[in-house]
């Protein structure tokens, strides 16, 4: 049996990498979303388990403790890490796996784990990232400014990554991610059952 691969998805708060996976998701039902554990609050509209698991600090410093994330990072003052037995049982079992999450956790996954093929989601232009973060009303001029701050940071590591995908046209952007998931599932390696299947009934 073959291994499934683990997919990295990072992307800057407006670069609409949220809308891209869930898109990615809907298309191919062959691909897992690994459940991060997370100390933030729960927002209106998110469900326990359907992204991620929202845990203590005490409930996480326990992770750590027993070695059981693959990466975590703190983000905006909380925890945010990806399950180490859940991920690796789905890899076991020759399920591709997709991780959202931001640049440095994709950092410790590519010293752990070098074969995970990283994709980095891309705004058009600055200007674009702008008009969208500023579009979505409900943050102040500091908020915005400190978002676009730290969005040019994670974009200078976009050169880190595999793939780079340029969301202009969402339909394009989720197109392109798709493409790069079917690239892998036509690797040689991924196609043993194949030959013999074709080769045993010469
Ligand atoms: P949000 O709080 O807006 O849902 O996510 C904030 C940031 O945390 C996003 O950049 C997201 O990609 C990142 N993130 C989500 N889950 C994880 C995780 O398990 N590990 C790391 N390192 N970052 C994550």
């Amino acid at each position: 049996m073959y291994k499934g691969k683990l997919f990295i998805l990072s992307g800057p708060s407006g670069s609409g990498k949220d809308t891209v996976l869930a898109r990615v998701l809907q298309a191919d039902e062959n691909i897992t979303l690994s459940i991060s554990s997370i100390t933030r609050q729960m927002r209106v509209g998110e469900v326990e388990g359907e992204k991620y698991h929202f845990i203590s600090r005490e409930e996480f410093e326990l992770l750590i403790k027993e070695d059981a994330l693959l990466e975590y990072n703190v983000f905006v003052g909380n925890y945010y890490g990806t399950p180490k037995k859940a991920v690796m049982n789905a890899l076991e079992n020759g399920k591709d796996v997709i991780l959202e999450i931001d640049v440095n956790g994709a950092d410790q996954i590519r010293k752990k784990l070098p074969e995970a093929v990283s994709i980095f989601i891309m705004p058009p232009s600055y200007e674009e990232l702008k008009r969208r973060l500023t579009g979505r009303g409900t943050d102040s001029e500091e908020v915005i400014e400190s978002r676009l701050k730290s969005a040019l940071g994670e974009m200078e590591r976009a050169k880190d990554y595999n793939y780079i995908v340029k969301n202009d046209v969402l339909e394009k952007a989720v197109e392109d991610v798709l493409h790069i998931i079917l690239s892998y599932r036509l690797k040689t390696e991924r196609q043993q059952n194949l030959i013999n299947e074709v080769l045993g009934k010469c």
